[in-house]
């Protein structure tokens, strides 16, 4: 099956019970059994939903794999594969991370002795010399956020594989549409459905898709037990968001590509992040890895300062300023007082991070008047 039919139907059947097309909220916490111990599959809810499992399935075709696991948020998704680890292991990760997963790993994870290396992952070489005999995780964002870099997932995947390292693959930003780093030799795949997947900014929901059985009973073990569950109705919400996703990834892509030529030709703005530009260092590792280029830009104004980025982020219409990314419309964000905010200043200078950087989540509304929006902002 192609990918824009899996999507309409990878583990989507109608309703066996009534014939209904949509797949069925199933908003019970528990199931009838017709005695101790003999039921349908369904015992209690935290440990099985139907709503939740055709959803499961979809995902697992969608990224190339054989098991989803689906989770509340994508940060619970990701707790989920930090408890896969134990006291004194280390891990292996960007150090452009989402500041969310960032926050995780060294707030909460550092103080149950979870040691963890920030480096630059475009540079095998640099992720190579980290490596320990304690290494367990690599811990894999790609395109990286905010700063768009690209990390070559068959690569660094290929490197864990030979240290008997585990490989997680944030996919977030690209969508299984543009990217599938199950086939790239990964272990595993990580989602925040609140964005692309869900595509609707109405819905927080996150998962996991693997290919190995044993990783797979882990994932629903800790998932069964620590109980981080999506509700029936979110699982609706992703799989009603699912359907659309190819068309909606394809127009936001084709508009991000306008757009960053536009800004890049623009005389108030300094740099522009998009991987699609051949000056771009990760160019062509997005092009053997991705589908299109992705519909993230950030760009930094030639006055580099808070009070210049503040004076665009608040004179646009279109572009709402928002955190989150990746629903149909538009949207403007500043990294280091919304999402970037827990990093520290001097660790997010280092990387690029700057104070006037400003981060475009591009929807799929008319080009046009997208750029209409920034030309007036801009000026
Ligand atoms: C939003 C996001 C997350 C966290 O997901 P939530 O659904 O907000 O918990 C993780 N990684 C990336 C790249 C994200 O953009």
């Amino acid at each position: 099956m192609k990918f824009g039919t899996k999507v309409i139907h990878a583990g989507i059947n109608p309703d066996p019970g009534t014939g209904a097309v949509m797949t069925p909220i199933f908003q019970t916490s528990t199931y009838a059994q017709d005695a101790p111990g003999q039921h349908k599959g369904y015992e209690y809810a935290r440990t099985q939903n139907p709503t939740r499992s055709v959803l499961e399935q979809n995902l697992a075709a969608l990224e190339e794999g054989r098991f989803g696991i689906c989770f509340s948020s994508g940060m619970a998704a990701m707790d989920s594969v930090m408890k896969l680890l134990s006291p004194g292991d280390e891990i292996i990760s960007t150090n452009d991370l989402y500041g969310g997963s960032y926050r995780l790993i060294t707030k909460v994870y550092g103080k149950f002795g979870i040691k963890a290396h920030f480096v630059n992952m475009s540079d095998t070489a640099e992720v190579k010399a980290r490596i320990n005999d304690k290494t367990r995780l690599f811990w894999i964002e790609t395109p990286t956020n905010p700063m768009l870099n690209i990390i070559d997932i068959e690569k660094t995947c290929a490197l864990a594989r030979e240290h008997g390292i585990l490989s997680c693959v944030d996919n977030t930003f690209a969508s299984p549409y543009l990217q599938a780093p199950l086939t790239l030799g990964a272990d595993m795949v990580l989602h925040s459905a609140t964005k692309y997947l869900g595509g609707h900014s109405d819905v927080v929901h996150g998962a996991i898709v693997v290919r190995d059985e044993k990783l797979a009973e882990q994932l629903y073990f800790i998932q069964n037990a620590a109980g981080a569950v999506p509700g029936p109705q979110d699982c609706f919400l992703v799989l009603r968001g699912i359907k659309t996703l190819h068309l909606r990834v394809e127009r936001a892509c084709q508009n991000a590509e306008r757009i960053a030529h536009f800004l890049n030709g623009h005389p108030k703005v300094s740099k522009v992040y998009w991987p699609g530009f051949p000056s771009h260092p990760g160019h062509e590792t997005a092009k053997k890895q991705m589908r299109h280029f992705g519909a993230m830009v950030s760009f930094v104004l030639k006055e580099d300062q808070y009070a210049a980025a503040e004076k665009v982020l608040s004179n646009t219409h279109l572009f709402t300023l928002a955190e989150s990314l990746g629903g149909v419309e538009s949207l403007i964000g500043h990294p280091a007082s919304m999402t970037h905010a827990s990093i520290p200043r001097e660790e997010r200078l280092k990387v690029g991070l700057t104070d006037s950087l400003i981060r475009l989540s591009i929807g799929v509304e008319d080009v046009e008047d997208l750029i209409e929006d920034l030309e007036n902002a801009l000026k």
